[in-house]
């Protein structure tokens, strides 16, 4: 993960590290290093250009040239603009948003939503499994996915898997009579979190949009999560914008980061969605997720 970005700002780092005194035209120089490197790992384009003035900014307006250290100085304010860029730290004044909020009378509901293919039934499991396990929470999983065949027989396998129960099928039934007969049976049989996995489309359109409103409305969810494919760089930013402007999302799990060498995604999806990434899917099987700690990340990307 960020591996490419990682090496490029290394570099830029050292040659600011290794000199003792720096002009204004060392740091912009930097900087520019900084906006490239950016744009190779493709963080979009007005984030990248943001973060770079802002950073500058920082770098040549104070009196960080001046100061014994001015390279280390200015690696500091890249590593600070960074962990904003990823979501903020709570002594920086954003909220630390990693985990779910399921402060509630029980059931909590968490609504997973998401195009086909995302990793949306696999990360629902994966969260049930987190909450059952680590949380000691009573879960049912219910999918709601009545388009693509099977979704319905997958979640129930994977809470087989995981030891988690799953709302049982019923033939014929439309999402938002699934959603009503799942939350009655939480509700009914003292379940503390209810997940519900909707159904999935190739593309964002209308009646996805409609079918998760309507589902929203009935189950009141506390969290609705957005799974989006890291691999799929700024589409997935342009996903996440899509269904942030249509449902109100409380967060956006990022899946397949195993296999995202460049990060665009994660980098770019605080300052273009305003949504925070709650958790990274790191891979297959089902206890690969992590919470998204936006500090821990600028850490591994700045070495
Ligand atoms: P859905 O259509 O959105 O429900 O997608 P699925 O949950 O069925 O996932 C599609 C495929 O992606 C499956 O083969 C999953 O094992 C795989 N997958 C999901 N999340 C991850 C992840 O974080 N890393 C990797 N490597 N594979 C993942």
């Amino acid at each position: 993960m960020f591996d490419s970005l990682s090496d490029r700002l290394g570099g830029v780092f050292d040659r600011l590290r290794g000199r003792g005194a720096l002009t204004e035209a060392d740091v912009r120089q930097a900087m520019r290093e900084v906006r490239i490197a950016l744009l190779e790992a493709d963080v979009a384009l007005p984030v990248a250009r943001q973060f770079v003035e802002e950073a500058t900014e920082k770098a040549v307006g104070q009196n960080v040239l001046r100061s014994v250290t001015p390279g280390q100085q200015v690696v500091k304010i890249v590593h600070d603009a960074l962990v904003e860029m990823l979501g903020g730290t709570p002594g920086a004044g954003a909220p630390l948003e990693a985990e779910l909020n399921l402060n509630v009378s029980p059931p909590a509901v968490v609504m997973m939503v998401g195009l086909q293919g995302s990793g949306k039934t696999t990360t629902t499991a994966k969260i049930a499994k987190r909450l059952a396990g680590k949380e000691r929470k009573k879960v049912l999983m219910a999918s709601l996915d009545v388009n693509r065949p099977a979704a319905q027989e997958q979640l129930a396998t994977l809470g087989t898997q995981i030891e988690v129960q799953t709302l049982p099928i019923v033939a014929g039934q439309q999402p938002v009579d699934i959603a009503r007969r799942a939350l009655q049976a939480a509700k009914l049989q003292g379940f503390d979190v209810l997940m519900l996995d909707t159904a999935g489309r190739l593309h964002v359109d209308q009646a996805l949009m409609d079918e998760m409103q309507a589902v929203a409305d009935i189950a009141r969810p506390q969290e609705i999560l957005l799974v989006v494919d890291s691999l799929t760089g700024q589409d997935a930013v342009n996903v996440a914008q899509s269904f942030s402007a249509q449902v109100p999302l409380t967060g956006v799990v990022l899946t397949r980061m195993d296999g995202d060498a460049r990060g665009g995604a994660a980098l770019s999806m605080r300052a273009v969605t305003g949504k925070p990434i709650k958790f990274a899917g790191t891979g297959e099987k089902l206890d690969a997720i992590e919470p998204f700690h936006p500090e821990r990340v600028a850490g591994r990307i700045l070495g």
